[in-house]
């Protein structure tokens, strides 16, 4: 059972149709409502390496129950979805006007594998998990997944590195690819309004001092290769809960990070107290 309808700012909960049948003052622009439903796919049982990165509550509960969600909440995938367009634009067999970059895009696509969903068994797991990366190039074994980021957000990331979540996701990734292709290096790219930022590179990023603007050299931390038994071990660990509550019905525990909990939620406070920080 999905998401059924979404949520208006005043808080009521609509159909899909009563929603996008009109603008709404204080809502995101209508076209904008509808890109938000075009690329939503959702999975019955199957498990994806986004699902075991996610709180695994949430993904119980996003097939299992009907749910609204606010739009506003929604629209960080939707962006997210933009460089995927740009892709599938450019590599899907699209008519490119420009001969000069439609030359180079048809021989460079022949390195590439462009979101392709993939699947890998594991022993004593009796369901299939399956991916879908982004970019793979395969003269190189670059992986590459596509991130919409805020700018705000850049700073953490030039700080931390790559969330734990996103390493996590990327070495299912190569996991999953590994029976098919060899991956060498996993990379995130961060796309946000003020450019690209890619792990494992550095970047000239300016910074206020003293009244003038300087220029800092800033690095997002590369994406570690985990063991492939620490890989194995967080997916059984992680997909037996999902198999297991999906046979018996029962939640599992929550385990979002607060700012999931309290940012973007849709079950928080209805079927969910969430955590807190
Ligand atoms: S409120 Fe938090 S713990 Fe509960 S389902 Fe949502 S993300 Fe998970």
């Amino acid at each position: 059972m999905p998401l059924v309808g979404f949520r208006c700012p005043d808080g009521k909960k609509v159909s899909f149709e009563e929603c996008l049948s009109k603008e709404c003052p204080g809502c995101l622009p209508r076209l904008i409502r509808m890109g938000l439903l075009v690329n939503r796919h959702e999975r019955a049982k199957e498990i994806s390496a986004t699902a075991l990165n996610n709180c695994i509550k949430k993904t119980v509960l996003e097939r299992t129950v009907n749910y609204y969600d606010a739009p506003s909440k929604l629209y960080y995938s939707f962006r997210g979805t933009l460089a995927h367009s740009v892709l599938r634009f450019l590599l899907n067999g699209n008519n490119i006007q420009n001969p000069l970059v439609a030359k180079i895009v048809q021989e460079y696509k022949k390195n590439l594998i462009v979101e392709q969903r993939l699947y890998r068994t594991l022993d004593g797991l009796d369901v299939e998990i399956s991916g879908q990366f982004d970019v793979m190039e395969l003269n190189t074994g670059v992986l590459t997944d596509w991130k919409s980021t805020s700018w705000k957000n850049l700073g953490y990331l030039f700080s931390a590195g790559p969330r734990k979540e996103q390493i996590d996701q990327l070495n299912v990734y190569r996991w999953i690819a590994a029976p098919i292709v060899e991956v060498k290096k996993l990379q995130l790219g961060y796309i946000c309004m003020e450019g690209v930022y890619c792990s494992g590179q550095e970047y000239q990023m300016p910074r206020k001092l003293k009244g003038k603007t300087i220029l800092e050299t800033k690095k997002i931390a590369e994406v570690p290769i985990l063991p492939e038994k620490e890989v194995e071990e967080f997916i059984y660990s992680r997909a037996k809960i999902l198999v297991e509550s999906f046979g018996t019905g029962v939640l599992p525990p929550p385990g979002g990070e607060a700012w999931l909990c309290n940012g973007f939620c849709p079950f928080k406070g209805e079927h969910c107290d969430g955590v807190t920080e």
